[in-house]
């Protein structure tokens, strides 16, 4: 293989001159995900300049080019450093035209045909292959997209022809094919899949479902079983996921209760990163799958014998571009199954192998689709083949000895197994702390056991008013949290530390039971309210993190010879915590667990909405060990007992979550207080907005402003409430939103399907339901989500309107203001930003890098989010908090915040006085020393 040139502008031949950890490759790899899509010739030159115009293009990589471009530019490779004098030239239109021609040959490359006549067309030129076509495309956002698939998967199951077939992805089928949807995707999804294998059976067509993301596995087989009761559908394994080997069982039962000969490609997985990733946000005890790669590879062996072994029930595929993979299924199989390959690699070595190997069957995987919609996958293919152990990379790559590339997996296996050390368990990701336990919501069998729970807990429970704390009683608590804050602060700091600890694991431990208490009284989802605790938990050990590592010890300070000077860092008093309803659990406890980590002693007073959760939240730290005096909940209205409370001259200093006019109101209380001047940390509120430019993938973009904007119905303070879209992309960003607005469901958040519950309360609802009937008048709907007629439901909203109608204040709610802006008026825009003198969070989609510097430059927002969501901070990963009207700072869960709840002293000792520190002597011996040594 090695010996056998690869075709021209391959994979191998990419993968040769490119390699993707190289400037070069990952430029490439920029261009082609983002070029063709673009819509303006401005950005598409910014993009060209920015990704060409750094890099060493050496002579390899300019005659590739040159191949490329063939036909349209000057013959390049007859002058050495053409990339170089071409990026001198980039902005005019000749190179932007041929660099975009050079894509379209790229893509040609992996994409059979356009449509899927021209792919059956150009497959009839390779007589020796078998063909499965894949409809190119990423995930459906709406239900107009869903139809468009489905159309083109009929139409495609009625053009090919036996033994040809077709692979169907059920993501584009459905825009929401998730496992909290599993209701709707039986009514909705399997009745298009019933007509689709009806037609490819009525045609004797195969048809093969793709394999997605392990969140989907359940719900994939659950359907894949219920076709199987008609049909002989096909279906593919993912030998990566740690389950493969049981579900191979599970589909070996299957074909034998059916009688059926189940098409099953084995394939070893294309969602790795993603995957590790998820893994570690949601704080999974372990991953879904293999973290070393020759894991899978054995995991495939073993996944493949087990396929093989039942050739009455399954008929198997094996999709491998690995030689020893490949002569791996060469010598176990006894009976017939195929190979499986993706158009545009792994030719050399199938080409040799049917050559010599004539009855060997081997189908491509082709896809058939625009060439724009083609380059994101093109992208994800390659970075998967292209990973440094892949054996696409290593073949391409001579410096790898052949024996090391066939090297027998097991042998690559340490003994006994441990999974890769360099890929932590999501619990141990971070150096110094334990991550969050989270729950994982893909499970049908944890969403029930939430959803029993909640149900049964509100039906024992009844939400009515819990009684509020007197004055009386707290001026009585606030007496006991003084009485105790001496031994309090006086604690080791570790002792502290170790408490808050305690805290965290009794908040996982609880978890079921928090997460009831929030969703009932602060209408979250279960997935927000999964957040929730895992976020108290977060900050309780990310503070005790901070105390052990501050306020342990005194923290020495360099100075003159003579002298010890060090600086110390103590709890102030009795600390008022005041939070709000939206955060119920995770900003209450951040608060009261900085405040204690401090030395602090803690009055905590919840939101009027939400005061059971504080009670619990205190309950918890008390049984961590943490003194009833020295955390105390009370509960009342913020009006009169918070008032009381900030104006107490006990109170030491105030830690505040909510509006800025009542933070304005605490302001004013604590300067008109007589004794000392006590901190004041104010978090407030925001008009977050997401800016958005023409080089932006809309599908992305829209589905991080449906989180943004609308998750936990837009109650939360990063929040988005405003979307700035380049006008080169709206046509295409708006019609997304709109489509993705209808597909939100409102409800009772306690129905696991429920994206969006209910407002907090009436007069939330009031207040929204005024601003949308003032924006219905003035503005243009972009789309609405429908809702509950009765109940504290806002149906999530979008309007376009003008620069100079957007809200300059914040409205909490899931009411979303677009604007279109041009490319020139964006400095307007920026300006516009910064007038309305919040500066909570901000969202930037864009593939320039130049477009993204800029606006970081300019912004003055306390959390900038690139190409993500905005909301969801992580604690000690992204702290949080703003800037201007939207808080003091310093941010919650960073590294500066408790030092806001501290005060500082220094010591400073003459060492000379006495002579230098005592080493080893006895007592008697130190104390003779009076007279400086060299006196001796
Ligand atoms: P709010 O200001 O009405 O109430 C917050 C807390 O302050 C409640 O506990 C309330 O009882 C208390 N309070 C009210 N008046 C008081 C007074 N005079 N003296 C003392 N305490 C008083 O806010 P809310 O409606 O509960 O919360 C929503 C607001 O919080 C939004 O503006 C949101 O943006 C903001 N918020 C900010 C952050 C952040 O981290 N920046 C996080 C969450 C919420």
């Amino acid at each position: 293989m090695r010996a056998a040139r690869p075709p021209a502008l391959s994979a191998e031949s990419f993968l040769r001159n490119y390699g993707l950890s190289t400037r070069e490759g990952v430029a490439l790899m920029c261009v082609a995900e983002a070029l063709l899509r673009i819509p303006d010739a401005q950005t598409q030159d910014a993009l060209l300049r920015e990704k060409l115009g750094s890099g060493e293009w050496n002579a390899a990589s300019a005659a590739d080019w040159a191949l490329l471009l063939t036909g349209t530019i000057v013959r390049w490779h007859d002058e050495p450093s053409t990339l170089k004098s071409l990026v001198s030239r980039l902005g005019e239109p000749v190179v932007r035209t041929a660099v975009r021609q050079a894509m379209r040959i790229l893509a040609g490359q992996f994409v059979v045909g356009e449509t899927i006549e021209q792919a059956v067309a150009r497959a009839a030129e390779r007589p020796r292959y078998r063909f499965s076509y894949d409809m190119l495309g990423e995930a459906a956002r709406t239900a107009a997209d869903a139809a468009t698939y489905l159309d083109l998967y009929l139409k495609a199951i009625s053009k090919v022809k036996a033994p040809d077939s077709i692979s169907i992805k059920l993501s584009a089928l459905h825009p929401r094919f998730e496992e909290a949807k599993r209701a709707r995707i039986f009514a909705e999804l399997l009745p298009r899949l019933t007509e689709l294998a009806a037609l490819a059976d009525r045609r004797g067509v195969g048809i093969t479902i793709d394999a997605e993301e392990s969140e989907r596995l359940e719900l994939t087989l659950d359907l894949h079983e219920k076709l199987a009761e008609k049909f002989t559908p096909g279906l593919a394994v993912q030998a990566y996921q740690k389950r493969a080997p049981a579900v191979c069982d599970w589909l070996v039962a299957l074909g034998k209760a059916t009688q059926r000969r189940l098409p099953i490609r084995l394939v070893k997985g294309a969602y790795w990163d993603g995957e590790i990733k998820r893994a570690q946000q949601l704080g999974m005890p372990d991953y879904p799958l293999f973290t070393r790669k020759a894991a899978t590879d054995i995991s495939y062996v073993a996944c493949a014998t087990k396929l093989l072994s039942a050739p009455d029930a399954i008929y198997p595929a094996f999709a491998t571009h690995n030689c020893r993979t490949v002569a791996t299924i060469l010598e176990l199989a006894e009976s017939d199954f195929e190979f499986q390959k993706l158009f545009g690699m792994g030719d050399t070595l199938y080409d040799i192998l049917l050559a010599d190997h004539p009855k060997a069957a081997c189908r491509i995987y082709a896809p058939v689709g625009s060439f724009t919609d083609l380059l994101p996958y093109l992208v994800r293919r390659l970075l998967e083949n292209g990973a440094n152990t892949s054996f696409v990379h290593q073949i391409a790559d001579p410096s790898v000895p052949v024996a090391e590339l066939i090297a027998d997996p097991v042998a690559a296996l340490p003994e006994p197994y441990v999974p890769d050390p360099r890929i932590p368990l999501p619990r141990e990701i971070y150096p110094d702390r334990a991550n969050s336990v989270g729950l994982d919501l893909s499970s049908q069998k944890v969403l029930t056991a939430l959803r029993t729970r909640t149900l049964a807990d509100r039906e024992r429970a009844p939400a009515g008013p819990v009684e509020p704390t007197s004055p009386q009683e707290l001026d009585f608590c606030i007496a006991r949290a003084q009485e105790a804050f001496e031994a309090w602060s006086r604690a080791p700091a570790a002792q502290r530390a170790a408490r808050l600890e305690r805290a965290a694991e009794l908040l996982e431990l609880r978890m079921v039971e928090l997460v009831s208490l929030v969703v009932r009284e602060g209408k979250r989802t279960y997935n927000d309210a999964v957040a929730e605790v895992r976020e108290a938990a977060d900050f309780c050990r990310y503070y005790a993190l901070q105390a052990r590592t501050h306020f342990d010890k005194p923290i020495p300070l360099a100075g003159p010879a003579g002298e010890r000077n060090e600086l110390r860092l103590h709890g102030r008093g009795v600390f008022a915590c005041i939070s709000p309803w939206n955060f119920p659990l995770a900003i209450f406890t951040g608060q009261v667990a900085a405040a204690l980590a401090a030395g602090n002693t803690v009055i905590a007073k919840p939101a009027e909405q939400t005061p059971r959760t504080g009670f619990l939240a205190i309950e918890i730290l008390h049984a961590a060990g943490i003194p009833a005096d020295v955390a105390i909940c009370a509960a009342g209205e913020g009006g009169t007992l918070g008032a009381q409370l900030v104006a107490d001259p006990r109170i030491a200093g105030v830690a505040f979550t909510g509006s800025v006019e009542t933070a304005k109101l605490i302001n004013a209380a604590l300067a008109k207080r007589d004794g000392p001047i006590v901190p004041l940390i104010a978090e407030t509120g925001g008009v977050n907005a997401m800016l958005v430019d023409s080089s932006a993938l809309p599908e992305q973009v829209v589905d991080d402003v449906v989180i943004s904007a609308f998750q936990s119905a837009g109650q939360r303070c990063s929040a988005q409430r405003i979307l700035f879209v380049d006008s080169g992309n709206a046509p295409r960003v708006l019609q997304l939103l709109h489509g993705a607005l209808a597909e939100l469901k409102v409800g009772d958040p306690a129905d696991p399907d429920t994206d969006v519950g209910p407002v907090i309360d009436a007069d939330a609802r009031h207040a929204l339901l005024r601003h949308i009937d003032k924006l219905a008048k003035s503005a243009k709907l972009i789309g609405q989500a429908k809702a509950p007629a009765s109940g504290n439901f806002v149906a999530p909203i979008a309007f376009q309107l003008s620069l100079e109608a957007l809200p300059k204040v914040e409205v909490f709610g899931p009411v979303l203001h677009v604007h279109v802006y041009e490319k020139k008026d964006l400095p307007k825009v920026l300006d516009w930003l910064r007038g309305t003198g919040f500066g909570l969070t901000l969202g930037i989609h864009s593939r320039l890098q130049s477009f993204v510097d800029d606006i970081v430059r300019e912004a003055r927002v306390g959390n900038i989010y690139v190409n993500r969501s905005m909301i969801g901070a992580v604690v000690g990963v992204q702290p949080f908090g703003g800037e201007g009207l939207s808080g003091t700072g310093p941010k919650a869960g960073g590294p500066h915040y408790m030092l806001r709840f501290a005060t500082e002293r220094t010591l400073t000792v003459n060492t000379a006085a006495v002579g230098p520190a005592p080493t080893s002597r006895s007592r008697s011996s130190r104390r003779r020393r009076i007279v400086p040594a060299s006196w001796e």
